[in-house]
């Protein structure tokens, strides 16, 4: 007999761990609240690194399939001062594959392969049976529960797995992103197409930077990034486009007018405070029920998160496609150590994105740029 697996989230985390049982040939039940795969935008364009969301996708057997996909152009990285002077212009080797990128939905269509998803499958609440022996209930929004040896949280930032291990909830870290975007730049907008070159621009100003990053077919994302209190947009409309768009402009008044221009031409703007969960979040092991990815360790978004939750959820699935048989502890062994494999890495992350963003929304953007300078790609 087989363990009953449960995946709560179909974000890079949950699908690269179905994806990894599923090449074992072990079956896993995949919940996802959103009504269908197109039910919303799947967002921006990811980096994965080598030693993280590469080695991944290699556990899932994807890597040659993410080789043909990926941008590895996309890493190139232009840095300009808010005056439009170019501080900074990387390109990559054509050799080099340390971190190419792929558009989030490409990335998700490579992972849902065969995988079937329960689409629509809003999940509550989790709670532990009378006995270990009785499993996990899963509760879903429309009143129906059901029973499972596992439950994965990959449910990201908001968590309803979370609360089953950890009281701790997200909090506020003072800086927001307002995130727009620009359609077929190079034949719409050549000189902004050439600002951003192939990969991203970031141009760095006192508590406050702007960076517009290529994804595929001319389709580019801009994020604002600001030190604000949370209520900023207290009196701006964030669902009126223009009226958000102009307190944008007043934020960056005085840069470049080509910086500016990105902004000016963005299309609709979405409001993204940033949170995060402690540096080094853990929690007390709870049978039959972990977390990976955001959900367990959501931190500023500085490139890694995708990575990590991949790297969580492909470690997760290996370990208990390739471990003990099912007998009484033995899912559980594997879960606590891959705990403690996972805190371990996480940890280390979120100390050097917390400090890492400190710097990029600095008072003093030369911190930004040093920044860029000793970060490595890993
Ligand atoms: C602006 C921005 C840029 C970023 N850029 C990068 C980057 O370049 N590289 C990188 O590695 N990371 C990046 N990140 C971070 C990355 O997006 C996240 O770390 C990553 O998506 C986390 O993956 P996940 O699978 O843990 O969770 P998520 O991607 O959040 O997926 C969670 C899934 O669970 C589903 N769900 C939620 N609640 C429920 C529920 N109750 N029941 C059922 N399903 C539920 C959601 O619909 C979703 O499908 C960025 C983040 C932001 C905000």
């Amino acid at each position: 007999m087989r363990h009953r697996i449960a995946v709560v989230g179909s974000g890079p985390g949950g699908l690269t761990f179905a994806r990894v049982l599923h090449r074992h040939g072990h079956p896993v039940t995949v919940l996802e609240r959103d009504p269908a795969r197109d039910a919303r935008p799947p967002g921006g364009t990811l980096d994965l690194h080598e030693g993280l969301g590469q080695l991944a996708l290699d556990k899932a057997g994807l890597l040659p399939e993410f080789q043909k996909l990926s941008r590895p152009e996309g890493q190139a990285m232009r840095i300009l001062d808010t005056a439009g002077t170019v501080l900074r212009d990387w390109r990559p080797r054509p050799d080099e594959r340390a971190n190419p990128e792929i558009d989030r939905g490409q990335l998700r269509d490579l992972l849902l392969g065969p995988l079937d998803v329960r689409w629509g499958r809003g999940v509550t609440q989790v709670t532990p049976g009378a006995e270990a022996a009785d499993g996990v209930r899963v509760h879903f929004a429309d009143g129906r529960h059901e029973t499972f040896d596992l439950v994965v949280g990959a449910d990201g930032a908001w968590s309803r797995v979370r609360p089953a291990v950890s009281p701790v909830t997200p909090h506020y870290t003072g800086i927001t992103v307002v995130e727009t975007s620009l359609d077929d730049v190079d034949t719409r907008r050549p000189d902004l197409a050439r600002l951003i070159g192939d990969g991203s621009v970031a141009v760095y100003g006192p508590n406050r930077s702007l960076v517009a990053q290529r994804n595929s077919g001319g389709h580019v994302k801009v994020y604002a990034r600001f030190r604000a209190p949370l209520d900023w947009h207290a009196h701006v409309d964030l669902t009126d486009a223009e009226a958000v768009r102009s307190s944008l402009l007043a934020l960056f008044d005085g840069w470049a007018a080509p910086v500016l221009d990105l902004l000016r031409h963005g299309t609709a703007f979405a409001h993204r405070p940033l949170h995060v969960l402690p540096v080094g979040h853990t929690w007390t092991h709870a049978p039959g029920v972990t977390l990976l990815g955001d959900a367990a360790h959501l931190m500023p978004p500085l490139g890694v998160g995708a990575n990590l939750a991949m790297l969580d959820g492909a470690e997760l699935a290996e370990a208990i496609a390739t471990g003990p048989a099912p007998g009484p502890g033995n899912l559980d062994s594997v879960v606590r150590a891959f705990e403690e494999r996972m805190w371990a890495r996480a940890g280390k992350w979120a100390e050097i994105t917390t400090a890492g963003l400190e710097r990029l929304v600095s008072p003093d953007p030369a911190e930004a740029l040093a920044q860029f300078e000793e970060v490595q790609p890993s």
